[in-house]
C-alpha cells in the first residue's frame, strides 16, 4: 500500500455550552458534536520526508499546518522512520467554526496509521489528537458525540435522524481564541440543556433535537462580528426549522425538512453570500 485517500469531514455543534473557565486558561465546555457530509479529501503517500501540498491558498503549507503537525507527532511518538507526502483537497471554509484543520489532522492520523502499518488503536490516535487541538479527538471518532473537558473528552452517542442543512459562510475568518476571551455568561441569551438534547437523540426525536439546539458562543461572536447575527436573522426568515452558528462561527447552518428544500434554499441564497452549500448529517 503506497497511497491512501480518505475524506476529512466538517462538524457542526448541535449544542454548545460553556460551563466556566479553568485554571489552565481553557474553558470547560459541554458540546454535542455532529459530523456532516461537507468534506476535504486527504491523500497520503509514502515518501522519504513529510511534505504538504493543497489546492487552497488559505491554509499554511509548512510545519504549522495541523495535518503536518499530526504526521510529525506520529513519527516522533512511534519512532517510525517513514515519511509522507500529504495532499489536502480543501472544500471546508477555513477558520469557519467547522473544524477543518482538526479534521485534516484526524484524517492524517488515521491514514498514516495504515500507510505506516502502525496498528495503533483509534482511542490512542484520539488521545494523540488532543495534543494538537481540542476538536481533533472528535474528528478521529466522528458521528454524533458528547464532548466535555476542553472538548477533547469524547463519548459516542447514537446516530441522529438525518438532518438536511444549508450552510452559509459570510466570507471572513473568526479567531476562536478571541471568541472565548470575549465570552461572558451574563450575555448569553439562551443556553442548551445538553442532557435533554442527549435524551432526544436517544429517542430519535427529531423535533426534540431541533428544539434543543443552542450555541452560547453566539453571544460573543455576534458582539465581535455583528454581520454573523445579520446572517442568522436573514436565514431565520427563510422558513428553516432552526438556524444556529457553527462552533465559534462565522458559518451559520439552517435545518430544513428534506433534500429538495435544502437545494431550493441554496439556490435562493447563492450569490448573496460567498459560500453556500447543502450538507447532511452522517
Ligand atoms: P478552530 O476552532 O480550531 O479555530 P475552525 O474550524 O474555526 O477551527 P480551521 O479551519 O480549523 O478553523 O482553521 C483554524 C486555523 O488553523 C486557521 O487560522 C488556519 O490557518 C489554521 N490551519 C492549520 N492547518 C490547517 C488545515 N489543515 N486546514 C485548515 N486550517 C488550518
Amino acid at each position: 500500500m503506497e497511497q491512501i485517500t480518505v475524506p476529512a469531514y466538517a462538524k457542526i455543534n448541535l449544542a454548545l455550552d460553556v460551563l466556566g473557565k479553568r485554571s489552565d486558561g481553557y474553558h470547560e465546555v459541554q458540546m454535542v458534536m455532529q459530523t456532516i457530509s461537507l468534506r476535504d479529501t486527504v491523500t497520503v503517500s509514502l515518501s522519504e520526508e513529510i511534505t504538504l501540498t493543497s489546492n487552497s491558498e488559505d491554509i499554511p503549507l509548512g510545519q504549522e499546518n495541523l495535518a503536518y503537525r499530526a504526521a510529525a507527532m506520529l513519527q516522533r511518538v512511534t519512532g517510525c522512520r517513514k515519511g509522507a507526502r500529504i495532499h489536502i483537497d480543501k472544500h471546508i471554509p477555513v477558520a469557519a467554526g467547522l473544524a477543518g484543520g482538526s479534521s485534516n489532522a484526524a484524517a492524517v492520523l488515521l491514514s498514516l496509521n495504515r500507510l505506516w502499518e502502525l496498528d495503533l488503536p483509534v482511542g490512542y490516535l484520539a488521545e494523540l489528537g488532543s495534543r494538537l487541538g481540542s476538536d481533533v479527538p472528535f474528528c478521529v471518532v466522528g458521528g454524533t458525540c458528547l464532548a466535555t473537558g476542553r472538548g477533547e473528552r469524547i463519548t459516542m452517542l447514537p446516530q441522529v435522524p438525518r438532518l438536511w442543512l444549508v450552510l452559509v459562510n459570510p466570507g471572513f475568518a473568526v479567531a476562536t481564541a478571541k471568541v472565548y476571551q470575549e465570552f461572558s455568561p451574563a450575555e448569553v441569551v439562551s443556553r442548551p440543556d445538553v442532557s435533554v438534547m442527549i435524551k432526544a437523540i436517544e429517542k430519535r426525536d427529531r423535533t426534540g433535537i431541533i428544539n434543543n439546539m443552542e450555541n452560547v458562543l453566539e453571544s460573543s461572536t455576534f458582539a465581535l462580528y455583528p454581520r454573523v447575527r445579520e446572517v442568522k436573522e436573514e436565514l431565520a426568515q427563510s422558513g428553516a426549522e432552526k438556524v444556529l452558528m457553527c462552533g465559534s462561527g462565522p458559518t451559520v447552518f439552517a435545518v430544513v425538512g428534506d433534500q429538495e428544500q435544502a437545494y431550493k434554499l441554496k439556490t435562493r441564497l447563492q450569490g448573496k453570500y460567498p459560500f453556500v452549500t447543502v450538507a447532511e448529517t452522517i
